[in-house]
């Protein structure tokens, strides 16, 4: 979402552009396989939330950075972003034309990032101080430090405005204290946004400030937290009188719940808008669902096959309804009700491609076997319930689409 173009001519034409890019991936990475979809070749691996163990997520993370240093070198890090803080500053038709070029090559995994680069950039560049936005855009998108969102609490989730972690100003500096929980990534993480609570008198949407918070800085402690898959992609993060320089402020004080939206809207076009709804159901490729069901004798049921057809036609849809969305936002108007159906149709195709995954397995997901593609889906029907409650619950995005999208009457406020 982040935005940066005046209305000068870009610097190179897209033509350019493209040879530029091509020029740079061919020398830098190889061309993708054609893609595969024969039962029993290559990784077998359907994961939402991918296990890894300490060392192989450290290998992960230092791939996806080195890649990061190299692509944001070239030019192509922040193809958007303002120059003077070591953007681009190129139209975002040429982001998309850079994303669909390197689409093609095999390169690392950017996943670890994308909490930094699709949530917290965007805010800092809109609410951020000068002295943060030099310190930590140029970082951020040359792949130097990776950020997370510090916002749900344990009493705090989807009425995110209850966060009750304290910040008290102290001269130059505010002490935080307090806990947050669900933290993605804070285990590799340089910096985080935190969402406090800095006054517990005015109304509790009222009273909040948001910040950068050093992960590093003493009195921060991530506890990881483990998921029902095995893995441990979250954590609990406590605060214990953290010092946090007045000028990591982000926004005004107590103007923390708009900078707040800024993420959320963030959050949902990334997760909602990104690869995942477009119709890839989070890597969980339909053709090797279909490629299972031939391989177990069951692709002619005559109700594997109704399911089969009614995801298809449900992530086609989820598709076109994204690049609605996308065509809008790379025109320079505001994101529409799109986005808000993006991430809902997301879960709920999540949802419908495991259950088909688990009704043409039938008890093979439930044990393994040692077969391959076959026990392996269960991580992804386990995982596929978080994606529900991620970024907004089904619920909330109902609300949010009854509301403003369908002008529905609200729900009754809270007492305050
Ligand atoms: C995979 C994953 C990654 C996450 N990563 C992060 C992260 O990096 N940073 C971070 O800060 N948080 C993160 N979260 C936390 C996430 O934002 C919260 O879990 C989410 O906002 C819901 O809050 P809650 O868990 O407190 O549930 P609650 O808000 O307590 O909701 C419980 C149930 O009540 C329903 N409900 C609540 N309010 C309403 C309402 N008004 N109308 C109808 N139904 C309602 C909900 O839909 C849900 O079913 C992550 C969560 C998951 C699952």
């Amino acid at each position: 979402m982040v935005e940066a173009q005046g209305n000068t001519a870009p610097e190179v034409s897209e033509d350019e552009f493209r040879a530029e890019a091509e020029g740079f991936l061919g020398a830098n990475a190889r061309l993708k396989p054609p893609r595969r979809t024969a039962f029993g070749e290559g990784s077998d691996e359907v994961s939402l939330f991918p296990e890894r163990s300490v060392e192989q997520e450290a290998d992960e993370v230092a791939e996806a950075m080195s890649w990061a240093r190299k692509v944001f070198d070239a030019g192509f890090g922040w193809i958007t972003g303002p120059r003077s803080y070591g953007g681009r500053g190129l139209p975002r038709s040429y982001e998309a034309l850079y994303r669909s070029l390197e689409a093609r090559y095999e390169t690392p995994s950017q996943a670890p990032r994308l909490i930094g680069l699709g949530m917290i950039a965007p805010t800092i560049l809109a609410h951020g101080t000068e002295a943060a936005k030099r310190r930590y855009l140029r970082a951020l998108y040359r792949g130097e430090i990776i950020a997370c969102q510090l916002f749900s609490e344990p009493a705090a989730g989807s009425d995110l405005a209850s966060v009750r972690t304290r910040a008290v100003r102290d001269g130059d500096e505010w002490v935080v204290n307090g806990q947050k929980v669900w933290t993605s990534g804070a285990q590799y993480s340089a910096i985080g946004e935190i969402l406090c609570r800095s006054d517990t008198e005015l109304p509790k949407h009222r009273g909040l400030s948001a910040f950068i918070v050093d992960m590093a800085a003493p009195g921060v402690e991530v506890r990881p937290l483990r998921q029902m898959t095995g893995g441990a992609s979250f954590n609990e993060v406590f605060f214990t009188d953290v010092s946090i320089p007045a000028d990591h402020l982000l926004g005004e004080v107590n103007g923390g719940w708009a900078v707040a939206l800024t993420t959320l809207m963030n959050e949902r076009a990334a997760i909602g808008g990104g690869g995942t709804g477009g119709g890839s159901s989070g890597g969980a490729d339909l053709s090797r669902l279909v490629a299972l069901a031939r391989h177990l004798g069951v692709a002619g049921d005559p109700l594997i096959r109704q399911e089969i057809a009614d995801t298809w036609i449900n992530l086609r849809v989820a598709r076109y309804n994204n690049e609605r969305a996308l065509a809008k936002i790379r025109s320079g108007q505001p994101p529409g009700p799109e986005l808000s159906i993006a991430k809902l149709t997301l879960t709920e195709n999540l949802r419908r491609t495991a259950e088909l995954a688990a009704h043409i397995l039938g008890p093979r997901i439930t044990a393994d076997s040692g077969e391959w593609g076959t026990f392996a889906w269960s991580k992804f029907l386990l995982g596929a319930p978080g994606m529900r409650v991620a970024g907004g619950t089904d619920e909330v995005m109902r609300n949010i689409l009854g509301e403003r999208v369908l002008g529905l009457p609200k729900e009754p406020p809270e007492p305050q």
